[in-house]
């Protein structure tokens, strides 16, 4: 991903340098990463409170992250998003918090919840857990390899803990969370590489290592998805992460009516809640929402737990339009977002075109903008005014209005406002 990045940074000056003056990049309206990993270079923290943007995101991804994820909040977690939207949140907002579990370390769960969980705390069990959720099975090729892995830890406690981190974060959302069909498992380290690793980094990533053949089973990446996503749903928290085929199966059943304008006028006296009165003639479907009796949260928001997120972000959203049409149908009955980044989106060859073609069929209030990068600091700044700058090119809307629709969106995630 680093060096990746400085191939970016290098064009990037190359096309400031052909173009010239640019317009001043309005910072101040309030610039907000929807998905960073400033954690992973701990030392980068301290200088979240120096940057531009107003806002870090920040996921956790696995068991080294989760801790310090929570700790950055302890100084500049924010705590009251309506001072933050006036631009009066102070050096001391600077954080939103998501704890979830990234699929790439998904194998190191096992799931207590079924009849049959496949781990039952013997070294045996441990080599029957890696058997079967890995393919090829560890057992068949390299035997060692499962011992090296570390203890698997059940889904169950894993869910109580990122319960209640959510419940003392209560701006908090779900993720880092999805499923990866690509990923392999990093081989395990030697004990010389270990004693020779950089330490400045979060341990638990792959650093540099070759991967094994082993891929998590889709069937089990999956299910830890899934679990977390009903989580999120349940305390009424966003998720970011996730794919179409793993949320669908979430809402089954909780489908959003879609109405001729007929069925709806016949209804309309009846229904307790719909989502729009909008009387234009070319608008013959009208989506009817079964809202449950609301709850309340901690922060006083109105929530209906459901088993699936209210708002979801799809990081880096690398699909094609057509695919994005499942996600914008007026059935889900979940708010969709797609956040983009210079290092994913425009970082592979004909990523950009492919971003540019999703960035204009969606619609204006559901594009986010995200660095996606493992330390914080002026790198971070960069690529969040070259996304937005390029959102706002492709999109049409000059500077000012574009960053502010920008942050509009990420309050609209977040806050549900
Ligand atoms: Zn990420």
């Amino acid at each position: 991903m680093c060096q990746q990045h400085s191939q970016n940074r290098d064009r990037k000056d190359n096309a400031q340098h052909a173009q010239g003056a640019q317009e001043a990049f309005p910072w101040e309206l309030g610039v907000y990463d929807a998905h960073c990993h400033p954690t992973d270079t701990p030392a980068s923290v301290s200088k979240i409170s120096s940057m531009k943007a107003r806002v870090l995101t920040i996921m956790a991804t696995r068991e080294q992250d989760q801790d310090l994820v929570a700790g950055t909040c302890v100084e500049y977690g924010v705590k009251n998003p309506e001072l933050l939207k006036s631009g009066e949140g102070g050096e001391t907002q600077r954080i939103v918090p998501a704890f979830g579990w990234h699929p790439w370390f998904s194998h190191q769960i096992y799931d207590d919840t079924t009849a049959a969980p496949s781990y039952d705390g013997t070294p045996e069990g441990k080599r029957a857990h890696y058997d079967a959720v890995l393919q090829p099975k560890p057992s068949s090729k390299d035997p060692a390899f499962s011992d090296g892995l570390p203890e698997p830890r059940a889904l169950s406690a894993l869910l109580e803990e990122t319960r209640a981190r959510l419940r003392e974060h209560p701006y908090a959302l779900v993720g880092e969370v999805g499923v990866d069909k690509a990923f392999r498992v990093p081989e395990n380290w030697t004990a010389d590489q270990e004693a020779s690793r950089n330490q400045n980094l979060t341990p638990g990533s792959r650093e540099g290592r070759l991967l094994s053949p082993h891929r998590v089973s889709m069937t089990h990446q999956t299910a830890i998805l899934q679990a977390q996503l009903r989580l999120a749903g349940e305390l009424g928290r966003a998720a970011h992460g996730a794919l179409y085929e793993a949320l669908a199966q979430t809402w089954k059943g909780h489908k959003k009516e879609v109405l001729s304008r007929r069925e709806k006028n016949q209804i309309a006296m009846n229904a307790e809640n719909f989502s729009s009165s909008d009387e234009s003639e070319d608008d013959d479907a009208e989506v009817v929402s079964k809202a449950k009796a609301p709850a309340k949260s901690s922060t006083g928001h109105k929530i209906t737990p459901m088993p699936f997120p209210p708002r979801i972000c799809l990081h880096s959203y690398s699909g094609s339009v057509d695919f994005l049409k499942q996600y914008l149908h007026p059935s889900v009955p979940a708010k969709i977002f797609c956040s983009f980044s210079i290092v994913i989106n425009w970082g592979q060859a004909g990523g950009g075109d492919k971003a540019e073609d999703v960035i204009r069929a969606l619609p204006d209030n559901r594009i986010l903008v995200e660095s996606d990068l493992d330390a914080a600091g002026k790198d971070m700044d960069s690529d969040l005014e070259e996304v937005a700058r390029k959102i706002c090119e492709i999109k049409g809307w000059n500077l000012r209005q574009g960053v502010a629709q920008l942050a509009q969106n990420w309050h609209e995630f977040i806050f549900d406002d």
